[in-house]
């Protein structure tokens, strides 16, 4: 039975009922554990839910949703608070977090991950059978949810998007039924779950595929960048003729001048370059040797264990506030970098920072999970400086450089979707092709009629 105390019938009639059966607590507004249980990782987007379930295995996630569409609620899900979408306001969020399980079959290579699962977990349980698992840049990141916008990995120009390795979902649909949907038996719905970010069903557990990949090259090296535009153009001259087991990406960012800021670095804008290089460390060394950048002001480029990967980003893993927007682009030609180089420049609302990701390799194949544009050379991401809150002054900037970047852009990434009011449909249908949107609308009509997973990211 759950450890909810004060679930009564008021706000959340009939949540004793749902106490009972769930092992997980539930919990109402003003509930001792209520706020700590809806936190997200993106504090500038809190949800306020009528109701929250914090599920503890399947059966508790089953009954959480039964529970929603019995009543008309509208329920969300929320796995690690990395991305939220509309903030679940008056509706039950089913949190993840006690379901953190993780499984590798050696053989098969692949692993089973429950739904809070972070992707650290994942990487340090595959690397004890040498295998790695495809993670974006941070492991604090859950994996689950991450999946479920189809994965831009670390090391996606060499493998791929992480989500077209996913072997097999569980996940329960609005009707309340657990299924196991598999790419040979239900490609749709498969497909409309791994990109469109949890608006079809509640998810489970995920079987994915692991790569053999016991280490790799890289680290993270930073460069003066008080021209930023001219750094970025180093950076993606740099990029042009480099082969798919080179990955990368570089961050423009003005340092504070702060205590505990390494002297090299603290008052100037830098340029991060993160190298993970997925070949032999002398050749990855030798193609960073041609990235003309001026000198490396700190940091350093090793081999590592694929598990060690997190620390090429090296992402702080504290909760913050930041408002972000992004562009998948053909190109980055000097006008587009120049639009980068304005947005982190001192201006109204404190710092912002601005990165370019480099894609294709294996990101450019097809696959069945909803990636989007896989036609893209480059990523993009300004976001105000991660802290307490977003200043709109910088919100601004952020916009601005997004818009700018508009001739180039062939939209966003599903798992980069702005959270909160930003995130509005049309913001959201520009991280899919034309295709998809009428798919994940026939999948929206075909499972979820009464529009009960109406949080998230939706394209309408
Ligand atoms: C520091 C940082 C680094 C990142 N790096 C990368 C990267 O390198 N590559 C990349 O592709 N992405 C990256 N991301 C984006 C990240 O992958 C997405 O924000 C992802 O959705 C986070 O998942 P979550 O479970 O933490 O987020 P949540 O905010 O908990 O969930 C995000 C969305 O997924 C839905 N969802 C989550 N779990 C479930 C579930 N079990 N069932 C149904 N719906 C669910 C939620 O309803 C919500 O709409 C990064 C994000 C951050 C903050």
């Amino acid at each position: 039975m759950g450890e909810t105390t004060r679930a009564t019938d008021g706000p959340g009639g009939g949540a004793r009922a749902l106490a009972e059966a769930v092992r997980g607590p539930v919990l109402l507004a003003g509930d001792e554990g209520f706020d700590a249980e809806c936190a997200n990782f993106q504090t500038s987007v809190p949800h306020r839910p009528r109701l929250v379930v914090g599920a503890a295995c399947e059966e508790d996630v089953r009954l959480a949703v039964a529970f929603a569409a019995e009543r008309g609620m509208k329920a969300a899900v929320q796995g690690t608070g990395h991305g939220p979408g509309t903030p679940a306001d008056g509706g039950l969020l089913i949190t993840t977090r006690r379901m953190a399980e993780v499984g590798i079959d050696p053989h098969r290579r692949t692993a089973r991950i429950q739904a809070g699962a972070r992707w650290g977990a994942v990487a340090r349980a595959a690397a004890e059978h040498g295998l790695a698992a495809l993670s974006g840049s941070a492991p604090h990141v859950g994996a689950v949810g991450y999946l479920l916008g189809a994965g831009l990995p670390l090391l996606g120009r060499t493998f791929g998007w992480a989500a077209d390795r996913v072997r097999s979902v569980r996940a329960v649909t609005a009707d309340g039924r657990l299924r196991t949907l598999t790419p040979a038996d239900d490609p749709d719905l498969l497909r409309g779950l791994l990109g469109g970010r949890g608006g079809l069903a509640a998810v489970t557990e995920v079987e994915t595929g692991l790569v053999e990949l016991e280490g790799i090259f890289g680290g993270g090296l930073y460069y003066g960048a008080a021209d930023p535009a001219a750094a970025f153009g180093a950076y993606v001259d740099w990029t042009r003729d480099l082969p798919p087991e080179m990955n990368s990406s570089a961050a423009v960012v003005p340092v504070p001048d702060a205590p505990g800021v390494p002297e090299a670095i603290a008052g100037r804008t830098v340029m991060h370059v993160r190298i993970a290089y997925t070949g032999p460390a002398e050749r990855g060394r030798g193609l960073v040797e041609r990235l003309d950048a001026g000198a490396v002001l700190m940091g350093a480029l090793r081999e590592m264990p694929a598990c060690e990967s997190g620390s090429v980003h090296a992402e702080p893993d504290t909760p913050v506030a930041w408002f972000g927007d992004t562009a998948v682009v053909r190109d980055l030609p000097g006008e587009a970098l120049g639009a980068l180089g304005r947005a982190v420049a001192p201006g109204p609302g404190g710092p912002v920072i601005a990165e370019v990701r480099h894609m294709g390799g294996a990101l450019a194949g097809a696959g069945q999970a909803m990636a989007g544009h896989r036609g893209a050379a480059y990523f993009a991401n300004v976001l105000t400086m991660p802290g307490g809150k977003v200043d709109p002054g910088a919100a601004g900037r952020v916009r601005e450089a997004a818009a700018a970047l508009g001739p180039w852009s062939l939209g966003r990434l599903p798992t980069f979707l702005p959270s909160g009011e930003s995130s509005t449909p049309e913001v959201v249908r520009s991280a899919y092709t034309d295709e998809d949107v009428a798919l994940l609308r026939r999948l929206k009509a075909e499972h979820d009629p009464s529009d009960v997973f109406a949080f998230g990211h939706r394209v309408d």
